[in-house]
């Protein structure tokens, strides 16, 4: 991944003025064609460069780049990969700005491949010219009928949405179907091997130009610091909605601390993602489906769901699944009842879901009431309208949309969303609603999904919390022995720790059962003996810790036996604290950084897996939002203890900037520190470093 290039935007890519193909084809379906006819109704220039005799009678053909008169902008290359290093130089060479390489055959064929990739990246950094691919199908930018892609484009009216994929053939697909679905968009742009155009710097491009949602469908992100950082502020105004795939744990390095144990990337990046704004969905289809709640309709102000429908069946259905998404379905209040009981026919209910019945004549007049008065209520904070089988009319559809309009220039933001559930044969049928900008959703569950997202975007809204910037690097680390390989010594992790403010219990390392007891006698009874050995990673588990010691005697017997656990143990001594065991850990992601987790620690911390990540730095504030967020916080506050939060959430912010101010340090973990109502401190501590730098 190149870092960006002072002077060279992404604008080339977007807003180009001559285009030139670079193996612009006639034959069939070959992407050379698939070009030349998608970018057929540019209203700038296009000038095709092929080696075959003639292939576009209509219009001159060059036989090179350099043939071509004056400077182009950008070149779309579709030729062999072997071939492309050196176009891709000679666009350079042209004047051009941005090239979409179309080609295939780079890192994704092997290792032939990975070395063109290699000098394609090469001529990129050496010419300063902006690459987007290769192994991709294009960019396409509605606003100025721009399609240099081998994608079908928007048929019709141009939309707000952004659409970036690393994917090729799947993106392509999925932007297909939402077309289908009559989603439109505003810009797509596939990565492909993003050998230059990060999604990074896409971001933050896009966050700048444009004002509806802006999807990414990535596999990988190994500018995830950068995107996380561009995120938290173009999040702060416009929905960015992420469907990551390829969560899996293969990234994992070998862990040997608890935190790093349980820094899955999934749950890393799910944590950085709601950090920083982002709604993150499980699938590409989910990720459009919220996409399309999102563009036309306000935020929902919080979680109370109105339905309508015509059938009890796919009414509770639909609650079912809104509940689970978190949302509620809440009983009207009397007032209302009556006023939506007025309206119905005899055997239908007021309740939530309003269910019509089967008066299908009335539905037009039925579905439009009820939404009128649900949306007046001041009771529901978004509302669902189930048109099924035979409401999913012209008719009924003409009705709810002119409801709608009706509602909104009335000033009322009540989003309204269409759950349809009929025959495909019927998606004519709703026409009307998606003129009007109402999202349409085939079936429940799609439909709850995306509204499960939008209300919990909608009353959330927290984002965009401020982070400080690179803190200063703090003085350098010297590893010594008696931890293992890459792991500070007691000593040297306490020294680091301390230096950030970190409070421990007082201790002390020695080597001798008689320094053992004269250090044990400057501390307050009881006092703690553990075995400090490089081969004793998990002390207690192995017997070596011996807690509880209340006398001259009891410690020099506890010092003997684990003196005698393993050659070359050294004792370390400590004060015994008290107070509600809590694991708070470091970790370096290798896309994200700095990581810092909190979570109910002690040994059996991987069993109960309660824990909270977040990308570090992070203020006090945020730490101790972590700590809210825990399953088991209730119990930190019960009855036999009270513990401040202030403390930990200290340590916690602490510890974020300890790792992000040192790039060596890889895995820290504090478990337990111990938690009480006047204070915290950590009685076990480990620190992982680099040691290959
Ligand atoms: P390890 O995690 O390697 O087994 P610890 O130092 O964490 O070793 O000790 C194990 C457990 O003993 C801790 O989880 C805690 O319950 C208890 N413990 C250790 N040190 C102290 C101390 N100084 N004060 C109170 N309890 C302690
Ligand atoms: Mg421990």
């Amino acid at each position: 991944m190149l870092s960006r290039r002072p002077g060279t935007t992404l604008d080339a890519l977007f807003h180009p003025r001559r285009i030139a193909i670079v193996g612009a084809s006639d034959r069939p379906h070959s992407a050379g064609a698939l070009l030349w006819e998608n970018l057929s109704g540019f209203a700038g220039e296009v000038l095709p460069v092929s080696l075959s005799e003639r292939p576009f009678p209509d219009s001159p053909t060059y036989r090179s780049l350099r043939d071509v008169p004056g400077t182009v902008d950008l070149v779309v290359v579709a030729v062999p990969a072997a071939a492309v290093p050196a176009v891709v130089g000679e666009a350079a060479a042209k004047g051009a700005r941005a090239c979409v390489v179309i080609s295939g055959g780079f890192a994704e064929a092997g290792s032939d491949g990975d070395v063109l990739q290699q000098q394609l990246r090469q001529t990129a950094e050496a010419t300063g010219i902006r690459v987007l691919g290769p192994n991709c199908y294009g960019v396409q930018n509605a606003s100025n009928g721009l399609n240099a892609s081998i994608a079908p484009a928007n048929p019709e009216r141009p939309g707000t949405i952004s659409l970036v994929t690393q994917s090729g053939a799947y993106g392509m697909a999925l932007h297909t179907l939402a077309i289908d679905e009559q989603l439109s968009f505003d810009k797509v742009v596939a990565t492909g091997n993003k050998v230059d155009v990060g999604d990074a710097e896409l971001l933050e491009y896009l966050g700048g130009h444009g004002s509806g949602p802006i999807c990414f469908f990535l596999e990988s992100l190994p500018d995830g610091r950068a995107f996380f950082d561009s995120a938290r502020t173009v999040a702060a105004h416009r929905p960015v909605i992420v469907c990551r795939t390829g969560r899996s744990e293969s990234g994992r390095r070998a862990a040997r601390s608890h935190t790093a144990g349980l820094a899955g990337p999934s749950r890393v990046w799910s944590a950085a993602f709601a950090q920083a704004g982002v709604i993150e969905t499980r699938t590409g289809l989910e990720m459009l489906d919220v996409a399309r709640a999102l563009e036309q309709q306000p935020p929902p102000h919080g979680n109370r769901v109105g339905i309508v429908t015509n059938s009890g069946g796919v009414g509770v259905e639909l609650t079912d699944l809104l509940v689970s998404e978190g949302l509620d379905v809440p009983r009207p209040s009397d007032a209302l009842q009556q006023r939506l009981a007025a309206e119905l026919p005899p055997h239908g209910s007021a309740q939530n879901p309003v269910d019509l019945t089967t008066a299908w004549q009335l539905f037009p007049r039925l579905y439009s009431r009820v939404v009128d008065l649900l949306a007046r209520s001041g009771e529901v904070d978004s509302i669902v309208a189930v048109l099924l089988q035979r409401s999913a009319s012209t008719t009924v559809a003409t009705a709810v949309a002119d409801t709608a309009a009706r509602l909104s220039s009335a000033g009322i933001d009540v989003p309204l969303y269409v759950c349809w559930v009929a025959g495909r044969g019927s998606h004519e049928d709703a026409g009307p609603l998606r003129a009007r900008g109402i999202p349409v959703f085939e079936w429940p569950e799609r439909t709850a999904r995306a509204v499960g997202h939008a209300s919990r975007y909608g009353s959330g809204h927290t984002r965009g919390h401020t982070t400080s910037g690179k803190p200063e690097r703090a003085v350098p680390i010297e590893t010594t022995a008696d931890a293992g390989p890459g792991w500070l010594s007691v000593a040297d992790a306490a020294g680091l720790l301390d230096q950030h403010g970190i409070p421990l219990v007082p201790w002390s390392v020695c080597a001798t059962v008689p320094d053992a007891v004269l250090a044990a006698a400057d501390y307050r009874r009881p006092v703690v003996l553990k075995a400090v050995h490089a081969e004793l990673l998990h002390k207690s588990d192995q017997g070596g810790v011996a807690l509880g010691l209340d006398s001259d005697d009891q410690v020099a017997e506890a010092a003997r036996r684990l003196l005698g656990l393993r050659e070359g143990t050294r004792l370390l001594v400590q004060e015994q604290a008290q107070g509600a065991e809590v694991i708070v850990g470091g970790v370096r992601d290798p896309e994200l950084g700095p990581i810092v987790m909190v979570g109910l620690g002690g040994v059996d911390v991987e069993a109960t897996d309660d824990v909270q990540f977040a990308v570090a730095p992070v203020t006090p504030v945020e730490a101790a939002v972590m700590i809210r967020r825990l399953r088991g916080a209730a119990s930190l506050t019960r009855r036999d203890r009270t513990v401040d939060p202030n403390h930990l959430a200290e340590i916690v912010a602490a510890l974020g900037d300890l790792v992000a101010e040192n790039d060596d340090v890889l895995e820290v973990d504090l478990n337990p520190v111990l938690a009480g109502s006047d204070g915290a401190v950590v009685v076990d501590w480990r620190i992982r470093i680099d040691s290959s730098s």
